[in-house]
């Protein structure tokens, strides 16, 4: 199929072609003639699969042809949510990108920065608005947002906006706008709250779904090294000096981690930065920009700040903690083998991480190689990396005790 056959704008036609899209993905395939007919639609796809093209161009479409040349005020008919800012800033580049042969126009709200500038943005007039929760519900509070003229309404990786606690403001969102919306829920998997959720506002929608989360691991190398959880810094420096390592994302659990990483990668001379919530939008941005432009080569982040990074041909990922929910493995990798590019994930695995390890094994169910040849393996502990993951109890993770997650997890149904 090609976007032509879509029967999409030429205007349209022009941006994808010059950014060098020969042909839809499988999920612009299935979800684009949805969305042009004006139906509601549930997509279970993650960041990476070409999602934000997958539900922009048809509604820059819709907007452009019904009134893309009138020259009335202009007034939102298109809000997307999505809950990180790197993810708003993201979409918001994207629809530029596609829409900058119409006369469209679009502002990107997010917090953690002054309101200033977005409300003057907002008084100018927009016809698409990207934003993150707690921003658009304060800026609507102030009435510097109208939702009454809507037509199409994005929820964006929604799952996600469940684990960080924004469902609530989510439904109240969703109260604003007009009944007669067209709306488009997106969701890397589908825990039952979020089927609630598509259930009570989305009007008769279409599934489509791509590639499930777990097999996308297919594609990229995955390494593992047994070591011991002092020594990971050490093993880190020892491959990215030794294996030639540069534009390497190197995912951390907390924002003090990522700091330190960062010290001792600087100490030895190399060029890191950290990305995390406590980082002002700006130096996050910054840092963004230096790591895309090669000039920062390790980019160490935690994975709320991560979900939004959009780097092509990205070669490294570095799992220098294990996650405990073992999805979030699945979207870290995510980060790597994009657009059909190889990619290598390597994974640190401490004594205190074998049971994630064993949990991540049992969702992707793929071989991972392990590295036994290097400075830094577990003492005193035998590594049993051919050890099969305990199936008996489905409810527990490897050790037997319920993981964090665990109550979220029972209602978390796969969905493909
Ligand atoms: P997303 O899933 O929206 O984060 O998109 C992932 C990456 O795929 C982005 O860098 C897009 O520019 C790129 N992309 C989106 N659609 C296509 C396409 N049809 N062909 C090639 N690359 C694409």
């Amino acid at each position: 199929m090609t976007f032509e056959e879509l029967g999409l704008h030429r205007s349209l036609l022009k941006a994808v072609t010059e950014e060098g899209y020969s042909e839809p993905t499988p999920i612009q395939q299935k979800a684009i003639p949805i969305i042009l007919k004006e139906k509601d639609l549930v997509g279970c796809a993650q960041t990476g699969t070409g999602k934000t093209a997958a539900f922009a161009i048809p509604i820059i479409h819709y907007l452009h042809s019904v009134i893309g040349s009138s020259k009335r005020t202009k007034q939102i008919r298109c809000l997307v949510v999505t809950p990180t800012r790197e993810l708003a800033i993201q979409i918001g580049e994207s629809f530029d990108t596609y829409s900058k042969y119409t006369n469209l126009r679009q502002i990107t709200v997010y917090g953690g920065v002054s309101q200033i500038n977005q409300v003057n943005q907002l008084k100018k007039g927009a016809d698409i608005l990207i934003a993150t929760p707690g921003r658009l519900l304060d800026l609507h509070k102030q009435n510097f947002i109208n939702l009454d003229h809507l037509h199409h309404l994005v929820l964006d990786e929604a799952d996600l906006m469940l684990d960080m606690g924004f469902i609530n403001d989510v439904r109240k969102i969703i109260k604003l706008t007009p009944e007669n919306r067209q709306t488009l829920l997106f969701s890397a998997t589908m825990p039952m709250a979020i089927r609630e959720l598509a259930d009570s506002f989305l009007k008769k929608p279409e599934y489509v779904s791509v590639t499930p989360v777990s097999s996308t691991a297919e594609i990229i190398k995955q390494q593992v090294y047994f070591v011991e959880k002092e020594s990971k810094r050490s093993l880190l420096y020892h491959l990215i000096r030794n294996e030639n390592l540069s534009n390497v994302l190197v995912f951390v659990r907390t924002k003090h981690g990522a700091d330190n990483v960062v010290k001792s990668l600087k100490k030895n001379g190399v060029n890191a930065e950290a990305i995390h919530g406590d980082k002002s939008q700006t130096a996050r941005q910054r840092v963004l920009e230096s790591f895309k432009n090669k000039e920062v080569s390790v980019l160490v982040a935690t994975d709320i700040a991560a979900r939004g990074i959009d780097i092509e041909s990205l070669p490294y990922v570095v799992n220098f903690d294990l996650p405990n929910i073992p999805e979030t493995y699945v979207h870290r990798i995510g980060r790597t083998g994009r657009a059909g590019n190889n990619g290598i994930s390597i994974s640190f695995c401490g004594k205190d991480e074998e049971v994630y390890w064993k949990d991540i094994l049992k969702l992707i169910k793929v071989d991972v190689k392990v590295i036994k040849e290097h400075p830094y393996p577990w003492k005193d502990k035998e590594v049993n990396p051919e050890a099969k993951p305990d199936f008996r109890n489905k409810n527990k993770n490897a050790a037997g005790k319920s993981r964090k997650s665990d109550n979220s997890k029972k209602n978390k149904k796969r969905w493909y």
